[in-house]
């Protein structure tokens, strides 16, 4: 009896007990009580649907989930992911990040998160929409997709095209629901979709990094100085989230990507790898194998321990675990994927003191644009429709005070911000941006404060549960 309690012990945790562990770090800190705690950390429903399609002649079966970690706020959000390795517990994780993730960064939804088994590259385009369609009808027929209640977007696997699918299914189901638009986010901006919404999350990536590094106390702490130009980064997954992050970090804020780690292998290149070339070098040749002018690892994950400034996880959950953790010789790592550090590892990464940049702060970008998205959706208005051409006329006039009256000569850069009325994607970014500012500062304050917060998850789940929790004891129970 004892060797096998020893045999559990030794059991890695699943991804859903790493997320609980984690959260229990901050719980030790804030004086809430078990009850209440409980209440948070539980996963309040969760759909299994079996459903079959025909394919090519035959029937199949697949099985998804959708997981309702809270409704303390409503609507729920979170992504649906299309991959081999879809299972309950991933998607109750996945669930319980939203639930964290939108509080922390002031969105007001709950968290919820679906998942369905299927390598979405085996099918055509069409069986796709099949799948995805009856796959809709399953979530909303089970009351877990609603414009007022539960509302997916995108994560690993989909994109724009399935989130047109199911907004498109569920106005034919509910044509009556003058708010179909806003049963899901993420959709192409010809659909009701936002500008920006697509790369929210690696754009948001960019913000938080930019916050970290304009506060010296905490970059001193992971053993560096200055800004981000010229800092050495790693990225692993060229995907949505890790192209755009690596794109815009490279492009505008001059960090050298000295790595980028693919599930084919890794192209490294001490001076700095041209994001946009090894992207289209993949979409041409579904590997990065033998890209021009780069050394290529076939051993992908072992890069993740080569050293750098900043190391981006931004595909997988549990890329660092206590195995590679020892080995890893980034001085910050920014989770841009959800999980990519198991509870495990991240002991070890704290006894190391490497700081860690949580995911549930890192890639909130796509939830708060889909925040954004949806209160577009409910108002039936593009942002800026109203008052650009206004602000245009209030430039026109300041500028014309300005140089005609009292003699000034205002530089190109100035005039035209000031002539141009901010348009969608403007105002996107800039609330974007604030979300993410703000984000770093309440947990950067909560850190400093507290002697008992060594780290900024930590930090980030203090910030989260006690918001929850603020909310659960207004309302009380029910
Ligand atoms: N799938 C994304 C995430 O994990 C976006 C969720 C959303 O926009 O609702 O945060």
């Amino acid at each position: 009896m004892a060797s096998k309690n020893k045999n559990n012990n030794k059991k890695p945790l699943s991804f859903r007990q790493s997320v609980d562990r984690m959260v229990d770090r901050a719980l030790k800190v804030l004086d809430i009580d078990p009850g209440t705690a409980a209440a948070i950390k539980s996963c309040n429903a969760v759909l299994q649907v079996s459903f079959p399609v025909m394919i090519r002649g035959k029937v199949q079966v697949f099985r998804g989930w959708r997981a309702l970690h809270s409704s303390h706020r409503l609507p729920a959000k979170g992504g649906i992911r299309y991959a081999a390795m879809v299972d309950q517990d991933e998607v109750e994780a996945l669930a319980a990040l939203m639930t964290y993730k939108c509080a922390l960064v002031d969105v007001p939804f709950g968290g919820s998160k679906g998942g369905l088994i299927i390598e979405p590259e085996k099918y055509t385009r069409d069986e796709l929409q099949l799948i995805t369609r009856r796959f809709t009808l399953e979530l909303a027929r089970k009351g877990f997709l609603n414009p007022a209640t539960n509302v997916p977007a995108p994560d690993m696997g989909t994109g724009q095209r399935e989130m047109a699918w199911i907004a498109d299914t569920y106005k034919h189901l509910f044509p009556e629901d003058i708010n179909h638009m806003a049963c899901v986010t993420g959709k192409p901006v010809q659909h009701g979709g936002i500008r920006g919404r697509t790369e929210a999350t690696g754009r948001g990536v960019q913000y938080a990094l930019q916050e970290f590094f304009r506060h010296p106390g905490i970059v001193k702490q992971a053993g560096m100085s200055g800004g981000l130009d010229g800092k050495r980064v790693i990225i692993q997954g060229l995907g949505n989230v890790g192209y755009h992050a690596a794109k815009f970090l490279s492009e505008q804020d001059g960090v050298k990507v000295i790595a980028i780690i693919e599930r084919t292998g890794a192209v490294i290149d001490k001076n700095g790898l041209n994001v946009e070339d090894v992207f289209r070098y993949i979409v041409n040749k579904q590997s990065v194998k033998a890209f021009p002018g780069a050394e290529y690892i076939e051993d992908g994950k072992s890069v993740l321990e080569m050293p750098c400034d900043v190391l981006i996880p931004a595909c997988l959950e549990a890329q660092i675990t206590e195995e590679n953790a020892p080995r890893i010789q980034a001085k910050l790592i920014a989770e841009a994927a959800n999980g990519p550090v198991t509870f495990a590892a991240d002991e070890i990464l704290r006894q190391r003191k490497i700081v860690v940049l949580p995911d549930a702060y890192v890639n909130a970008g796509g939830v708060i644009v889909s925040y954004f998205e949806w209160i577009r959706n409910l108002s039936h208005i593009r942002f800026g429709r109203m008052q650009r051409r206004y602000d245009e006329l209030r430039g026109q006039q300041y500028v014309a005070l300005l140089e005609e009256h009292a003699g000034v000569k205002i530089p190109e850069k100035i005039r035209d911000s000031l002539l141009g009325g901010a348009d969608e994607v403007d105002l996107v970014r800039s609330g974007l941006e604030d979300a993410m500012r703000t984000g770093f500062q309440e947990i950067y304050q909560n850190y400093m404060d507290n002697e008992d917060i060594s780290d900024l998850r930590t930090a980030a789940f203090v910030v989260a549960v006690r918001k929850i929790s603020r909310s659960y004891l207004d309302l009380g129970v029910y």
